[in-house]
């Protein structure tokens, strides 16, 4: 038997380019993945090198490499204090530490092959590993009549670094009450180009430093206005924006970007990096359904996609399919874009509202409502031309995707078959944070 190797292709996450939305943890099959409160870390006493993690990430933070002694990796605490990556370990300095070149390049060579079958196998998955999580059942791929996006035109590692972008609205879309503050920001690029699509998102990156000192990272934020503007033929983009009051466990705490972007006024200036994303789009074929299943902001790129549908249909030049809405929230006053939601004609959306905490009402989430549609719902998760789109909170995944199961098996289909099938083609997307 080899002796093994000396040597280890530590894998390692960029601090630089990583905008922290948790996709490599949530792929991660073994739980070698971890973050605080700045960084995304990966524990090399744990990582298997199975790249699972490295197609889903928009940025491609995730693949980064490091060659180092086997008796020298870089540990968790090392790589949480990093604001950039080391430089690679030179030959000398490899040798000094025990390692030696040819291994180096040995495990390097096997990391690119094992990159490259990764990327090839991401779009397909198993039947029997079909799992209950939108990391093994959302798709990779955009459905195949979807326009081209663009990403990562600003950022770390693109030519410019970041663009600047003036808040040109700022308006209030929830009714007012302390803990569900939601709004509709526009933001104007002026000169610059910021080319977006539906489903795409954006950074922010929040002005001053955090509580050591550094920049702060960029927080990610849904695009929802429609690819040719939040205003038609304007340069400029929406979003949808909770301010966060308090952390997961309600203890107080002032969101850094949400209070930022929440608080801007007309004429200030934010700093944006991306575009990001280029899975999560929608179809541009004639005829094409959308199924939109979200919770509170989630509905940023439902706003986008249905937008865009509704301009193209005013156009007269495009014959649209189906649109179905499954928006949920605790009450109606806290569901963003209520009002306007309702007056959309019934003939070119179909909406089901689901409310969880309205007094003296039955506790009801979006999953229940999809059950309530299952006779709708059922062909279309059928029809190739139907793409399944799902935003919001974490929580909300596992009961959304048992939902389309039940559903599935209910109408006679085999569950695993068709999830596989439907990730293949880009049919099922999720995005949950
Ligand atoms: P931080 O200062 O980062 O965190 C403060 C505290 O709030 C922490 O304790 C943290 O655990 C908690 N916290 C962090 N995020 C949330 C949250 N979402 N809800 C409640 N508590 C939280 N947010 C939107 O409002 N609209 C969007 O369209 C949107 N799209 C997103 C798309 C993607 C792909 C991802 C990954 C995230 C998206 N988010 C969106 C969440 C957003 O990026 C930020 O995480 C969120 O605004 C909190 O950032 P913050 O700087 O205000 O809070």
């Amino acid at each position: 038997m080899d002796a093994p190797a000396t040597v280890l292709q530590q894998h390692l996450i960029d601090p630089e380019i990583c905008i922290r939305c948790n996709t490599c943890e949530a792929t991660c099959p073994i739980g070698a993945i971890t973050h605080d409160s700045r960084n995304y870390v990966v524990d090399a006493d744990k990582c298997n090198a199975c790249m699972a993690c490295v197609p889903p990430c928009p940025t491609g933070a995730i693949d980064n490499w490091r060659v180092v002694p086997r008796a020298r990796t870089y540990t968790l605490a090392e790589q949480l204090g990093w604001d950039e990556l080391p430089a690679p370990l030179s030959e000398e300095a490899l040798a000094a530490l025990g390692g030696d070149a040819q291994a180096a390049a040995a495990e390097a060579q096997a990391v690119v092959e094992r990159a490259a079958q990764a990327s090839a196998a991401s779009a397909t998955v198993e039947p029997q590993a079909a799992a209950l999580t939108g990391a093994v059942l959302g798709a990779t791929l955009p459905p195949w009549s979807a326009a081209h996006p663009y990403t990562n035109l600003y950022g770390p590692r693109a030519a410019r670094k970041s663009v600047r972008a003036t808040c040109v609205g700022n308006l209030r879309v929830t009714e007012v009450g302390s803990d569900y503050d939601t709004h509709h920001i526009v933001l104007d690029f002026g000169e610059m180009p910021f080319p977006v699509l539906e489903g795409q998102s954006i950074g922010i990156i929040p002005p001053g430093t955090d509580a050591q000192g550094r920049p702060h990272h960029p927080r990610q934020y849904s695009v929802a206005s429609p690819r040719n503007g939040e205003r038609p033929g304007r340069n400029n983009v929406s979003l949808t924006v909770k301010r966060v009051l308090a952390d997961p466990q309600g203890n107080p705490v002032r969101g850094v970007a949400s209070n930022h972007l929440c608080d801007l006024r007309v004429g200030d200036t934010v700093e944006v990096i991306g575009p990001f994303g280029s899975s999560f789009l929608m179809p541009n074929h004639p005829k094409s359904h959308l199924v939109m299943i979200c919770t509170g902001t989630g509905s940023a790129p439902m706003r986008a996609m249905t937008e865009w549908r509704r301009r193209l249909r005013a156009s007269g030049k495009f014959e649209g399919g189906r649109l179905l809405l499954f928006f949920g929230a605790r009450t109606p006053q806290e569901l963003p874009y209520f009002g306007p939601l309702q007056k959309l004609p019934r003939d070119f959306i179909d909406i089901h509202f689901a409310f969880s905490r309205v007094p003296g009402q039955p506790r009801r989430y979006v999953q229940d409502a999809m059950r309530e549609a299952a006779a709708e719902l059922a062909p279309l998760l059928q029809d190739p031309d139907a793409y399944f789109y799902v935003c919001g909170l974490r929580a909300m995944e596992e009961g959304v995707l048992l939902a389309l199961r039940d559903i599935a098996t209910g109408a006679g289909l085999d569950w695993e078959t068709l999830a596989a099938s439907m990730r293949e083609h880009g049919r099922l997307h999720l995005e949950t944070y």
